[in-house]
């Protein structure tokens, strides 16, 4: 992870956990600055995470090389649900601040193949593992394929 520390950063948040191998999680790309993985309380059917390896907690400490890495990797997941879920129709949304309903306070894209008219509720159901682990590999080989 970039060593760029930000104040009010907490190092034991569960996707720093993650970047440091500490917690599982169904992977879905990874490259030298972005991890993307399935969302473990999905809103819809194949809803991703994109976090870059900054210690950034919102969009104000988000390093411009880090925001370049996270979109990219953000169009290649895109590009992967459409082809994998059949619909052109992904949300892009991002959270900045309790206030604005952010939960984990480590900066994060969701991606979500979902209509603003169905969005399903934030954070509160968990999914079958065994199937995000099969969405993930779905969507890992169709980036691969890109
Ligand atoms: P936000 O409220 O925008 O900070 O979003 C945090 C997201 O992280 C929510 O959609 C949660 O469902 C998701 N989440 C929380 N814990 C985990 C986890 N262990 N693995 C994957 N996603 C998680």
């Amino acid at each position: 992870m970039s060593q760029s520390q930000q104040a009010n950063y907490d190092d034991n948040n569960i996707f720093a956990k993650m970047l440091t191998g500490d917690i599982p999680y169904h992977k879905v790309y990874e490259d030298d600055k972005t991890l993307a993985f399935m969302d473990i309380m999905p809103q819809a059917k194949g809803h991703v995470l994109v976090i870059p390896k900054q210690k950034a907690v919102d969009l104000a400490d988000l390093e411009s090389e880090y925001a370049a890495a996270v979109l990219a990797t953000s169009q290649k997941v895109m590009a992967a649900q459409r082809k994998v879920f059949e619909r052109e129709g992904v949300i892009q949304m991002q959270l900045n601040g309790a206030q604005a309903g952010q939960t984990v306070f480590h900066y994060h894209i969701h991606l979500l193949p979902s209509s603003i008219h169905e969005l399903g509720r934030h954070a509160v159901t968990q999914a079958d593992s065994s199937e995000l682990a099969a969405i993930a590999k779905q969507l890992a080989e169709a980036i691969a394929a890109q």
